[in-house]
């Protein structure tokens, strides 16, 4: 088996890691050193891939987030046979150092006993393993990639009529040893599972294959990246960073709206990798063909793999998630909680479970206390207001047919007569106002597109700086869905 062998003594890693920790502690101060990187210990290192040992998961969370890409890049340029560094849960006083296969059986021991059992995944005799106790940062992707959550796997995903599709396809891309579908498209509202699925994806490709090359990260920061190239006129280099890739996940892409040349060179990366038989993950937050500010031929390029939505949660799954994160934070959550949550709060899971917490850390700080309908109650009460003022669509509808005395039925069809055509163009400007549905979304529910809806708004709002009558319609429609 290959080994670095710059690094196959213990002597040089560890000398190394004591002058990075060195210029670590100049740069973040004595106190943040001591708290968080001080603790940390060399584990093992083979075939470019450097393990650090950090005592407890949270701890580990915070340096992936704050201090892992200075760590790799200080390591990097003394070392460059560093290509990635893991940090691995595991107890300080224990640090393992590897330099034969044993140890690295013994290491995988541990963590296959370890209580997140995942199927740890041996590769033949170079014994590294990649399950959700590691955070894989750099890679061959260099700091192109960004760190993946480890909580983000298909294991804690919650899979209901909403997001089954979505997950299916997924797990495809996740299983296959060739390529089921190339690009494959999520697209969802927000908060409803895309970012967590990719992660899943590129989690699951990595146990199975830690040699894949995966390389994670938002539209965003590709944006960046290239914008940065170009202004160091070092494009060249930027392109060179993607042709390892195996697998690429673009996360938000609708953030390269009207972003021409960011677009353009995506556009190539994209046709290159394809080209070359690579995996590529999109998401966004609408489907291809309704994407603003990007142009034709990319949308079309991104809806010829596959395109799966994710819609928004029904009840079932809002409990069903709500039961599975209480689960994971340690907390029994009465069934009737559950439902007072999935009740209330049906805008997306990212809010879902920001409420989840909030009534999870009053039950730890006040033991004793037990977590009731009540309890909830009082704790989320401005939550919850804020709520139950939100308006909905339907609402809109209901309260301008009977303001205008027409049916709801009719503010839907296709009828074009004024007294039917005016009051659906002012439910639509409401819509657009009052709830933060976006066009596409007003537009089913009118039985109509966004560029329909965007025309009644413009429409309406044209009006209203002449037709004093307009204007007291639709305070009055206003105040009285806001009451
Ligand atoms: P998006 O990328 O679509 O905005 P995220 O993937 O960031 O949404 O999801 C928001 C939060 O909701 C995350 O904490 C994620 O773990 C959680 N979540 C979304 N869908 C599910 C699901 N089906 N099961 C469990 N958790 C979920
Ligand atoms: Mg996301």
């Amino acid at each position: 088996m290959p080994r670095d062998s710059m690094l196959n003594n213990e002597d040089t890693v560890l000398n190394e890691w004591g002058q990075i920790c060195n210029q670590l502690k100049d740069e973040v101060g004595e106190k943040a050193f001591d708290s968080w990187l001080k603790p940390l210990s060399i584990g093992t290192f083979a075939n470019g891939i450097m393990n650090i040992c950090v005592p407890t998961r949270f701890m580990r969370n915070w340096v992936i987030t704050n201090y892992s890409d200075r760590i790799h890049k200080i390591w990097e340029k003394k070392n460059p046979a560093i290509k990635t560094i893991n940090f691995v849960v595991q107890a300080s006083e224990d640090p393992m150092f590897i330099g034969h296969n044993s140890s690295c059986r013994s290491l995988l021991k541990k963590i296959a006993g370890s209580p997140a059992p995942q199927s740890v995944h041996l590769d033949e005799d170079t014994a590294l393993v990649n399950d959700v106790e590691y955070s894989t940062i750099g890679d061959h992707g260099e700091s192109l990639s960004v760190p993946l959550n480890p909580q983000y796997t298909f294991d804690n995903f919650v899979v209901g009529k909403t997001n089954e599709f979505a997950y299916a396809a997924a797990r495809k891309v996740a299983e296959s040893d060739n390529i089921p579908f190339n690009p494959l498209f999520l697209y969802s509202g927000v908060g409803l599972g895309k970012t967590h699925l990719m992660h899943a994806i590129a989690w699951r490709i990595k146990q199975r294959n830690p040699h894949k090359n995966i390389v994670y990260l938002s539209a965003e920061k590709f944006m960046y990246k290239f914008v940065r190239a170009l202004r160091y006129k070092d494009t060249a280099a930027f392109k060179e960073q993607f042709r390892s890739v195996d697998v690429l996940m673009v996360d938000d892409v609708q953030f390269m709206g009207g972003k021409d040349s960011t677009q353009e060179e995506f556009f190539y990366t994209f046709n290159s990798l394809i080209e070359e038989g690579r995996q590529i993950i999109i998401s966004a937050d609408k489907s291809p063909s309704d994407l603003e500010g990007i142009e034709a031929r990319l949308r079309s390029r991104l809806g010829c793999g596959l395109v799966a939505d994710i819609h928004p949660t029904d009840f079932e799954l809002r409990v069903g998630i709500l039961q599975e994160k209480a689960k994971q934070l340690n907390c029994d959550l009465p069934l009737q909680v559950a439902e007072f949550l999935a009740q209330k709060i049906t805008t997306n899971i990212r809010e879902l479970e920001g409420a989840l917490r909030r009534v999870v850390a009053h039950a730890q700080l006040l033991p004793g206390k037990e977590i009731s309908v009540e309890t909830t109650q009082d704790i989320l009460k401005d939550m919850l207001r804020s709520y139950d003022r939100r308006t909905t669509i339907d609402e809109i509808q209901k309260k301008v047919a009977e303001y205008f005395n027409i049916s709801v039925k009719e503010m839907q069809s296709s009828r074009r007569a004024r007294t039917v055509a005016r009051p659906r163009q002012i439910a639509m400007y409401l819509a657009k106002q009052l709830t933060s549905r976006s066009l596409p979304e007003i537009g089913r529910k009118f039985d109509r597109d966004h560029t329909t809806v965007m025309h009644a708004v413009r429409k309406i709002e044209e009006l209203l700086t002449e037709d004093k009558s307009l204007i007291e319609s639709i305070n009055n429609l206003r105040r009285s869905l806001e009451s």
